[in-house]
């Protein structure tokens, strides 16, 4: 006999249930309708992509792709069939493979030894760790650039990072984000992007909502690269007392070294020369004007001169948006602009800004500001007893769905004392209770369940006062 087994979810994941998830459904319509009013559209990608496309846009040297993404290799069908028909076929036929002179296999052995050999027959796929990259492959793909531009989509869904779980950090996360592709880089595109997660999160009634922003410059000789030399020269400077994380990013990425977390590196970083100080006059231009378009907007920042972004197409803007109740896992929202990626992914030179939200941590905070979900009860609970009372509750609950009501219809006859009994326990507003001397008198009696009153109705009467209950309250 088999082992029990007690399965569980895998570590990093987990079940979304009722009622949190009445929460989450609330959270993303309210995002389909905000995002509506600002003329996005919704794109669905694929939830795994070649691994190519993310090793390129989000860079090798990152810890999500060298360390945290789930890649597997999928065989490509077609080889694959035709490989074991053969060898099945060689099987039945006692044929063996000759390698060289004397090195005799059967078709079993074979088998093992092409499977050994993954790179031969399949290719290399990863589940997505965000989903930027599959936008502008989607852009590219459908040619989007014949469409007026800019292009104006958004998403939701799960990505897949192999993190180090804790409380707001899942190895399957949600993101709900948006790509305005195309069209040029007026400063007013990044400020309505910014505009619009900023009146998502307030519909949404979330709390302590922090935006910090930030320009990062351009890839000229002139802009960003001269910042990095110079900020290359103060750190060396200082070197010694950084910890070897940040003595090593001195090299590889020495803008990553203002992402440092550490106690004691922060008043040596608070020292080091500021990105802002060196723009180019066309990039203290465009920030210049997306902080103007914001203030027009009536939208709250910060400056913060420590948001950056090490990877060589992120350019210009730059946001993060924090809120209340999440401890070290305070970051709801990131974004900023890529006018760099389309092209780096194959496309024409496109311009690009967008912004992800982390669905799981944005419904945290909203539920430790006191902003979750209640239990939701039922509206109607249908206590009926005998044959004929059963086929008249079966009408009644049908109806009473269609008007939109949700209605509880035990499956078994219960007495009534007991029915009522799980009418209470489901939280529900209302027992509609059905004996067969009830459905013979065409009179039904309506129990409202927190105060114990009981009012009796015709069928046509009982809608009707439900409707007017359901609207009026
Ligand atoms: P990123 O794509 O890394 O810029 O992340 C954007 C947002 O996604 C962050 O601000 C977080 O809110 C959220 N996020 C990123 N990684 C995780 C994770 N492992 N678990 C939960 N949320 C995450």
């Amino acid at each position: 006999m088999a082992a029990k087994t007690k399965f569980q979810a895998i570590r990093g994941t987990r079940d979304l249930l009722p009622p949190e998830t009445a929460l989450w459904n609330h959270v993303e319509w309210t995002a389909h309708e905000v995002f509506g009013t600002f003329g996005f559209g919704e794109i669905r990608p694929p939830i795994f992509e070649p691994t190519e496309l993310f090793a390129r846009s989000i860079g090798l040297e990152t810890d999500v792709v060298s360390k945290e993404m789930y890649t597997f290799r999928d065989p490509t069908e077609e080889l694959d069939k035709i490989l074991i028909d053969v060898l099945r076929f060689a099987e039945e036929k006692g044929i063996t493979f000759g390698f060289g002179s004397d090195n005799v296999e059967t078709p079993a052995k074979v088998q093992r030894i092409l499977s050994e050999q993954p790179l031969l027959q399949s290719e290399s796929v990863t589940l997505r760790p965000e989903a930027t990259a599959s936008v502008c492959r989607a852009y590219i793909e459908h040619g989007m650039q014949q469409l007026p531009q800019p292009v104006k989509l958004y998403y939701m869904g799960p990505m897949f990072r192999r993190e180090r779980p804790q409380k707001g950090r899942y190895r399957q996360f949600y993101q709900i984000g948006a790509e305005v592709l195309g069209g040029g880089d007026a400063p007013a595109i990044d400020a309505e992007v910014i505009e619009m997660v900023m009146t998502f999160f307030d519909k949404l009634g979330l709390t302590g909502v922090e935006l910090d922003i930030n320009s990062i410059g351009h890839n000229a000789p002139d802009c960003r690269p001269a910042y990095i030399e110079k900020l290359r020269a103060a750190l060396e400077q200082v070197k010694d007392q950084l910890g070897a994380d940040s003595q090593h990013r001195i090299e590889t990425n020495p803008l990553r070294v203002l992402d440092s977390k550490l106690e004691h590196e922060q008043a040596i970083i608070a020292t080091l020369p500021r990105i802002a100080d060196h723009l180019c006059p066309d990039c203290a231009a465009h920030y210049a004007a997306v902080k103007r378009q914001l203030e027009m907007r009536g939208v709250f920042f910060k400056e913060n001169w420590r948001l950056v972004r090490g990877l060589d197409y992120y350019m210009r803007t730059t946001f993060e948006i924090t809120a209340k109740g999440l401890g070290s896992q305070n970051a709801v929202c990131g974004g900023g602009r890529y006018d760099g990626l389309v092209e780096l992914l194959g496309g024409p030179p496109t311009k690009g800004i967008g912004f992800a939200i982390g669905e799981d941590r944005l419904i945290l905070s909203l539920q430790e500001s006191g902003k979750g979900a209640a239990p939701q009860g039922r509206d109607i609970y249908i206590a009926w007893m005998g044959e004929r009372a059963y086929a008249t509750a079966v009408r009644a609950a049908k109806d009473l769905r269609n008007s939109g009501f949700s209605v509880e219809l035990p499956p078994t006859e219960l007495k009534f004392g007991k029915a009522l009994e799980r009418a209470d326990k489901l939280g529900s507003r209302y027992a509609l209770i059905l004996g067969d001397n009830e459905v013979s008198e065409g009179s039904w009696t309506l129990k409202t369940l927190v105060d114990g009153t009981q009012q009796k109705f015709t069928e046509p009467e009982l809608l009707e006062f439900l409707k007017q209950r359901k609207s009026g309250s």
